[in-house]
Parts: C-alpha cells; sequence; structure tokens
C-alpha cells in the first residue's frame, strides 16, 4: 500500500525522509552494531545522539543560554502537575486563560497545589477565539502566567503574547513547537509533548529559565522536580532514548530545510492555501474567527452531519486520512504540521472541491 496523506492531530506524520533514515539505522547504528532501541543511555553513543538533539533545538529556536532543555517523559499532561510544583514557589498563585480543553486541564491541575485566577475564557463560543486580556485583570504577584499558544482541538492560536511583566509566561507549545518563530526569552518555561511536531509519542519537551528551577514542597516525587533532570543532564532516569533519537532526526531535517523561518513560510502558505478555500467554499466553513486561525489544526463543518460523514468516508478511501474533528467541535480537521507537504494540502484542497461539485 502506498503511503497515505495523515491529517492526525496527534500522533501524526513525520517526514518521510526521518522515517527512512530511522529505517536504513535501525539494526545498526552509526557502526555500533547496534539499534538505538538496544542501546544503553549511559554510552558514548547516546550521550552524542541527546547533546546533538538539544544543540539543534537551542539553534533551531534561539534558545537563551540561561534557559535548560529537558527530555522528559509523562507528556504534556504531566507538565499540568508539574509546572505549578516547580513554579509556585511564592505567593502559589497563577493566571490561566482558558482557550480550550487543555487549557481547562491544565488550570484544574494547578488548582490542586494552589489559587488559579482564570483571567478570561472563550468557553461561551465553544472556543473559536482568544479572547481579548485586560491586563488590569492578571495578578501582578502570581508565580506565573499559562497560555495554551496553540489550541489544538478548536484551531485557535495566539497571534500576539500577553505582556505579564515579571511573572514568568509559561505556555503549553505541543501543537507548535518549531512551526512558527517563538522569542524563548519572553516565556519563563515552554513545553510540549513530541508527538505532533517533534517525534514519535514518548518525549516531552520542556524549556526552562534557571532561576525558575529549584526549591519544590517537600511532597514533590523526585521525578516531578525540575531540578533532578536539570542535575543530570535528563538522564536521570532510563530516558525514551529511541524517541530522542527520532527527534534528532527531525530537528536535523527541519535544519536542513533552513530552520523555523523556513518552516514558518511553508506553514503560513499551507495554512493560507486551505483557509482561503473554506472561505471561497459553499459547502465547507472553517468554525474559527480569521484573526485567530491556527497555521497547525484547521477544524470544518458542512452543517450537516450526515454530509460531514460521507466526507470523511471518501476523503479516506481516496488516501486522505484522520480527517475526523475532534468530538467536541464535530465535522472535520485538518491537522498540518511540519511534515505534511505542501502538496497534501493542495490536493485535499483539489479532493474537497471535487466533493463539493459532486454534492
Ligand atoms: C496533545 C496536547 C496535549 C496533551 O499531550 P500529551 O502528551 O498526550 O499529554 C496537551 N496540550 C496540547 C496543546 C496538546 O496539543
Amino acid at each position: 500500500m502506498e503511503r497515505v496523506y495523515n491529517f492526525s492531530a496527534g500522533p501524526s506524520m513525520l517526514p518521510l525522509e526521518v522515517l527512512k533514515k530511522a529505517q536504513s539505522e535501525m539494526l545498526n547504528w552509526n557502526n555500533t552494531g547496534m539499534s538505538v532501541m538496544e542501546m544503553s543511555h549511559r554510552t558514548k553513543s547516546f550521550d552524542s545522539i541527546i547533546q546533538k538533539a538539544e544543540s539543534l533545538l537551542r539553534k533551531l529556536m534561539g534558545i537563551p543560554d540561561n534557559y535548560k532543555v529537558l527530555f522528559l517523559q509523562g507528556g504534556a499532561s504531566t507538565q499540568f502537575a508539574m509546572v505549578p510544583l516547580n513554579l509556585f514557589k511564592k505567593s502559589k498563585k497563577a493566571d490561566f486563560v482558558i482557550t480550550g480543553a487543555w487549557s481547562k486541564k491544565a488550570a484544574a491541575e494547578s488548582e490542586k497545589y494552589g489559587t488559579v485566577n482564570r483571567v478570561a475564557s472563550s468557553a461561551d463560543k465553544t472556543f473559536s477565539y482568544i479572547p481579548k486580556l485586560d491586563p488590569s485583570t492578571f495578578d501582578k504577584d502570581a508565580d506565573f502566567f499559562h497560555i495554551t499558544y496553540n489550541n489544538t482541538i478548536y484551531g485557535t492560536r495566539y497571534t500576539s503574547l500577553p505582556d505579564t511583566g515579571n511573572v514568568p509566561l509559561v505556555a503549553d507549545i505541543s501543537s507548535n513547537i518549531l512551526s512558527q518563530e517563538m522569542d524563548v526569552s519572553k516565556f519563563g518555561l515552554l513545553y510540549a509533548g513530541a508527538q505532533k511536531n517533534l517525534a514519535p509519542a514518548g518525549v516531552t519537551i520542556v524549556i526552562v529559565r534557571d532561576d525558575l528551577i529549584g526549591e519544590t514542597p517537600d511532597f514533590c516525587p523526585t521525578m516531578l522536580k525540575y531540578s533532578t533532570h536539570a542535575e543530570a543532564g535528563s538522564l536521570y532516569n532510563t530516558p525514551p532514548a529511541y524517541c530522542i533519537y527520532v527527534c534528532m532526526l527531525v530537528l536535523e531535517w527541519l535544519d536542513e530545510m533552513g530552520g523555523v523561518a523556513v518552516m514558518q513560510k511553508k506553514n503560513e502558505k499551507k495554512a493560507k492555501a486551505f483557509y482561503d478555500y473554506l472561505d471561497s467554499s459553499k459547502m465547507f466553513k472553517g468554525t474559527v474567527v480569521p484573526e485567530d486561525r491556527s497555521l497547525m489544526n484547521i477544524p470544518f463543518v458542512t452543517g450537516n452531519e450526515e454530509l460531514d460523514k460521507k466526507f470523511i468516508a471518501e476523503a479516506t478511501e481516496a488516501g486522505f486520512v484522520s480527517l475526523k474533528g475532534h468530538r467536541s467541535v464535530g465535522g472535520m480537521r485538518a491537522s498540518i504540521y511540519n511534515a505534511m507537504p505542501e502538496e497534501g494540502v493542495m490536493k485535499l484542497i483539489d479532493f474537497m472541491t471535487k466533493f463539493e461539485k459532486e454534492n
């Protein structure tokens, strides 16, 4: 069978070149006579892999020296707990903007350890926009301010960041890491599960400013302290070694493509083509206000559930898979991460145009 165009929200497609490289090195990595899967994480070989992954990530994101890069496990969902456990240092208060399911979960988890101030929410319109923020509602002595930068389920993203002054800005970038340029120095902490834009599921990237690492409550499990992993170079316990290796290959691929600025241009072009089509279509409609539309996740509907079903079935048949929308939005969602070639988006648009004519 041929490979399909996979529009899954995550785990999602990886660049074909990366899969082929991993395949060619599967049985014998760099003349070690073994697969990276079989390799001790205490070897020079594995050290070279994790070092390379870190240095490429630092280069591609322009991560300043006073930030640590950690390769952890437990997904972005574990960060919902690690962030408050490590960052609730003084007031034990945090500001949250509620823009969807992930920020709701993150806020609920923080609330177990401190006080959460929900400064704004877009729940009133099924999270179809990013709420305008009024800085007078921000808590000046909060320990952190949390946003979900790109909302994977609802298809919104911030186009400008809140000015939180001295309060560290924390962002969940699971679904837009390396898709667009970001000024890391504007954040106290960034975290991302890797399975959307970076690697297979199993590794979670945390980028955290040095001064935010340190004291945690006595009850905090060792594995949930940033200091544990920062001091051990992410090798306190066995890391998800093979995921980190594929992550390194993806970072090499991105670097060879020209880096994040080049990728951002490509992503803007792909997303624009898709939104332009949705805006011109009489059958398909985007669900998000134009100014807050995500570059990565594009939900859309026909307004008729039967027609949605028919479309998804016929698209799947034609090799455009995983287009079913999240149950909370319905309809369809096309996730077009870095690894989705422009050709895949253009072919999907052609298919939708044809479907629209025939129905
Ligand atoms: C997928 C996703 C999560 C959950 O990630 P896990 O790695 O499954 O815990 C959290 N936040 C965002 C924005 C996501 O896209």
